[in-house]
């Protein structure tokens, strides 16, 4: 492969090969691979798609990369895949998938979506990472954009693959990317100006050949190519992040915390119950934490590096404040869905893990009749325990894990299994009093009975919005 500067890419890609006439395997045909695909095309390189999965799920997708003139196989990962200088990889396509090994073993360079956008990138990317709560986030963060009138995009794992809007860019654009550590894991040069982690929890190890150590190390490329121009958001509160960050150099990056219990001379955190920011030794009230309309602790988390990132790049403070005081949150995840005969509906389809609905328990002060279960992914309920103890007023365990969930609270609650989302409903009407809240947070994968949290999100409102 022959190490040349690209001449029509508009940054600094001077490390990366020549596109032009570069031959480029991409592995999955989904969003983010004809994303990816479309881009390379037209930037100048001979691209081949592949993806094993079933021709009838991809029609889509092959008429419209056909539409392109991009060659595409479905159904196998033949020998042509290898044919290439480069294989990038969709986020769907796992690092321990036989083709990727292969490629590595050939000494083929593999590199992610994420990665080959950002090179087209033109202006500043803010790239928010974590366990939990890179949603909600990112989709603030956007917010806080588009009410101070900033030209930005929103994109990543938040279903706008980063490629496919590197068109729009210009050189005062924002890119909001909410970035995964699937992506993360395959960069070389992906470099935000402004980078966030949220918090490091033991979550999707199975990637990761069980090793938590690396799932963390996977996190942290996200800061691996800043420098100390640039801005690493953090969560001081969160050990494993606050680990990872202390034993930087503090001139490598330019490192600032947020907290709901300690105070910084520059950071983010809690003043008399008002959520306010330190930058360059200015203090700045942003709003009283009372005010912000998305609620629980989780939420002053997001919300504090939300303004954080969009007070570096300029958004005024009281910009800020009034998009907190507005923004509902996104969808399934601690969703108000309604309230019938006092009793509060709560969709939080989006919490697939234990520290997700820990969250959400100890974001009401209203007893809680708590439906949980589906599929589980090996869950340690142990640490909700005090918390169902004192603010649960009953479980209706759903899904495959039922069992489970009635073993692990049964000594604690009143557990009640039910075998369908109807039943659960209906039994957690008949547990909950008026003043209560009924709470879908399932704390478990939902492919048991639906196809997606989605879609288990849907049926939940669909049938709370029947009950009468
Ligand atoms: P992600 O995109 O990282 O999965 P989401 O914003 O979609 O995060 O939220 C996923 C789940 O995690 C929701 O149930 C939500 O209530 C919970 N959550 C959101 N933010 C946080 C946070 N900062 N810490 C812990 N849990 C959170």
């Amino acid at each position: 492969m022959v190490e040349t500067e690209i001449v029509e890419a508009p940054v600094d890609v001077k490390n990366h090969m020549s596109i032009v006439g570069t031959k480029i395997s991409i592995l999955g045909a989904a969003r983010s691979g004809i994303a990816v695909a479309r881009l390379l095309k037209e930037k100048g390189a001979s691209v081949f798609v592949s993806d094993s999965g079933l021709p009838e799920k991809l029609q889509r997708s092959i008429s419209d990369l056909q539409s392109v003139e991009i060659e595409v196989e479905i159904g196998k990962h033949s020998e042509r895949v290898y044919d290439a200088d480069l294989i990038v990889i969709s986020p769907g396509v796992s690092s321990t998938a036989p083709v990727v090994q292969e490629a590595m073993r050939r000494g083929i360079k593999v590199l992610s979506e994420l990665e080959i956008a950002s090179w087209f990138c033109p202006s500043a990317i803010i790239a928010i990472t974590g366990s939990n709560g890179k949603t909600t986030t990112t989709t603030l963060t956007g917010r806080m954009l588009f009410d101070a009138k900033r030209k930005h995009v929103v994109a990543g794992n938040i279903g706008t693959a980063f490629s496919s809007v590197i068109s729009e860019l210009d050189s005062t654009t924002i890119s909001v990317l909410e970035v995964s550590s699937y992506q993360l894991d395959y960069i070389e040069s992906f470099h935000p100006t402004v980078s966030v982690i949220l918090n490091i929890t033991p979550d999707h190890l199975d990637r990761y050949g069980g090793s938590f150590e690396r799932y963390i190390a996977s996190k942290c490329r996200v800061y691996e190519n800043q420098s100390h121009d640039d801005f690493l958001i953090y969560n001081y509160d969160d050990p494993v992040t606050r680990k990872q960050i202390q034993r930087l150099e503090k001139s490598r990056v330019h490192a600032i915390p947020f907290s709901v219990r300690e105070q910084f001379e520059e950071g983010a955190f809690l003043l008399n119950e008002k959520l306010v920011t330190v930058l360059e030794g200015k203090q700045s009230e942003v709003v009283e934490a009372e005010q912000i309309s998305i609620k629980g602790i989780h939420n002053l988390y997001n919300s504090m590096a939300s303004i954080l990132a969009v007070q570096i790049v300029g958004v005024s403070v009281p910009s800020m404040r009034s998009t907190l005081k507005n923004f509902k949150g996104v969808e399934h995840r601690l969703e108000f869905v309604r309230e019938i005969e006092g009793i509060k509906y709560v969709n939080d389809s989006k919490a697939t893990n234990v520290d997700s609905v820990w969250y959400a328990l100890q974001a009401f002060r209203e007893p809680i009749v708590l439906l949980l279960g589906g599929r589980d992914k090996g869950n340690n309920y142990s640490k909700l325990d005090e918390l169902v103890h004192q603010r649960v007023r009953g479980i209706v365990a759903i899904g495959e894990s039922a069992e489970v969930v009635k073993r692990a609270f049964s000594s604690r609650t009143n557990v009640v299994q039910a075998t369908s989302m109807e039943e659960a409903v209906n039994t957690a009407k008949s547990l909950a009093h008026p003043g209560d809240v009924v709470l879908l947070s399932p704390a478990c994968a939902s492919f048991d009975w639906f196809e997606n949290y989605e879609h288990r999100g849907r049926v939940f409102k669909e049938i709370v919005t029947l009950l009468s």
